[in-house]
Formats: structure tokens, sequence, C-alpha cells
């Protein structure tokens, strides 16, 4: 694996390879980015990953100075999972000024967008960049940041980039926790409750697909039971994943999507409404 850090280098290495599969992240590497990594080597032949902790998507308020990075403990897990092309370029590099922006708007405004003013249009721009330096044929983002998902299709779309997209399924802890780089900030005791997160999103799409429960109803009775566990949620919502609209009468692709607050630290998930075969 070669480690590149600056936009030019990276050119001249790209010349090597003519399909290559590219995973944005920003580091602190668990399974969930790996398994991006290991399906872009596998479908492209060759992968790219840039190590970027972009500091456009971060509110003042948010954790961007400590945020957890260890670069070489990351580069040998990248490594390992056949990666050829690792982007970790310094902050200078990438933003010599910060005078464009890209912003998408509609599927950016909701949900995490009402709550993290701007951090589409820090995800939006770094994500524009890298599409430009790096052009990859694909592009793997993991459904675990949903609307993350549906930002960049959107901009791929509108702003006609050339690239594929692929959306991975959120990858899980063995009881059902939604890996994070975040989650190493959890209590031992907050960990030990946090995945009722999941156990409530798969019993609420259960209740909605079998008909069991009505939309509101199913939502409002996990509200009750989350709040009474400790969390303090920012929205817990049946949606379209590719406007985040909210569905009145539910649709086979809608997915249910939560984010919620347990001590300092948000947990976000969402799971289909009908499970995967
Ligand atoms: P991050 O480093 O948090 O920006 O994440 C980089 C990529 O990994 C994004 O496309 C995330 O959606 C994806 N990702 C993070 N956690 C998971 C997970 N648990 N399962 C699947 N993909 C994930």
């Amino acid at each position: 694996m070669k480690v590149i850090r600056t936009i030019s280098e990276f050119r001249t290495q790209r010349k090597s390879f003519s399909c290559v599969g590219l995973v944005p992240t920003m580091g602190a590497f668990h399974e969930g980015h790996l398994s991006l990594m290991r399906t872009a080597k596998i479908e492209c032949g060759s992968s790219a990953v840039s190590l970027f902790v972009n500091p456009t998507q971060f509110g003042p308020h948010e954790d961007f100075a400590r945020y957890p990075r260890n670069e070489d403990r990351d580069f040998g897990l990248a490594a390992n999972a056949g990666v050829d092309l690792m982007f970790a370029p310094p902050v200078d590099e990438i933003y010599p000024r910060h005078t464009t922006v890209v912003h998408v708007s509609e599927v950016a405004e909701s949900f995490e967008g009402s709550v993290r003013s701007q951090h589409f249009d820090g995800v939006a721009t770094i994500v524009s960049k890298l599409f430009h330096i790096i052009e990859p044929t694909v592009s793997y983002f993991g459904l675990k940041d949903l609307q993350q998902c549906a930002v960049v299709q959107r901009m791929v779309e509108d702003l006609d980039f050339p690239t594929k997209l692929r959306f991975i399924e959120v990858v899980r802890e063995h009881d059902g926790l939604a890996m994070s780089s975040r989650n190493v900030y959890l209590t031992s005791s907050e960990r030990a409750v946090a995945p009722k997160l999941y156990q409530q999103l798969t019993l609420c799409a259960e209740q909605v697909s079998t008909g069991a429960c009505g939309v509101a109803e199913a939502i409002s009775s996990s509200l009750e039971y989350l709040n009474s566990n400790g969390f303090s949620i920012d929205y817990f919502a049946l949606v379209n994943p590719t406007t985040m609209i909210p569905s009145e009468s539910p649709q086979s692709t809608d997915r249910l999507v939560v984010a919620a607050r347990l001590g300092h630290i948000r947990l976000l998930d969402n799971v289909p409404l009908i499970p995967a075969i």
C-alpha cells in the first residue's frame, strides 16, 4: 500500500490504475470501514482510501479536536484489507483557502442537516474535492450514515460526477450496536444500554412491516421506551432513503432512522423496514 500526502503525488500514482474503488473516511478504522475497503478491492480490482478528518463538517462545539486519530494503526488495517492507495493529506493541502462551498438543498436540510447546520456543506465540499482528485470509478459509502448517502447521490446526479456509487449495509457489533469510531467514548454503563437503540429499531420495523401497528403508533411507543432507558432522541422517523422525506404510508424500500444522545455521545442508526433476505 502506498501512503500519499499530496494531490500532485496522488495524481501521478493514479495513472497506474484503470478501475479504482474509493472509500472516503476520517480514520479510526473498524470493521465497518474495512468491509467497504474489501468490497471496493473485490469489485474494482484496486482501491483507494482517503483518511482525512475534515474540519469543515464539524460544528464549532463538536469533537474535531478530540476525534480519534491513529494513523499507524489505520495504515496497518488498510494494508491488510488490500488497499492500494492511501491518500492522507494534511489540512492545508486540501484547504489552502476555503472560499468555495458545495451546498445540496432539500435532501440535506432535514434530520442531521437541521441538527448540525453546515455539516452537509462540509461533507459535499470534501467529497467533491475527493472525486476530482481521486477520479474513482466507483465510490463506496456506508448506509450507517444514511442521509450522507442520500446527499452524495443527489450531488453526483446534479453535478454529473462520473463515478458510480455503492452503498453498503451497516456493520454491527455482536450485540447489534452499529459500529462507529465514536463508540470508544461511551462509558461502560452507556455501552451496556446502547444496543437497545438497534433492538428498538428492529422491533419498530417489524411492527410497521407486519401491520401490527401504524407508523405513528410504533414510533411513539419506541420514543417512550428509549426515553425511559436514558436516551434523548433528536429524531426517529420512517423515511424514503433517497429523498429523506418521511413516509406516511410505508414502502418496502423505506428505512427507519434514529439519532439519539446517550450521555455526551450521539448515536446514529437506521434499519430497512423489510430486512434483506
Ligand atoms: P467515517 O470515517 O465515520 O467518515 O466513515 C467512513 C465511511 O464508513 C462512511 O461511508 C461511513 O458511512 C462508513 N461507515 C462508518 N461506520 C459504518 C458501519 N458501522 N457500517 C458500515 N459503514 C460504516
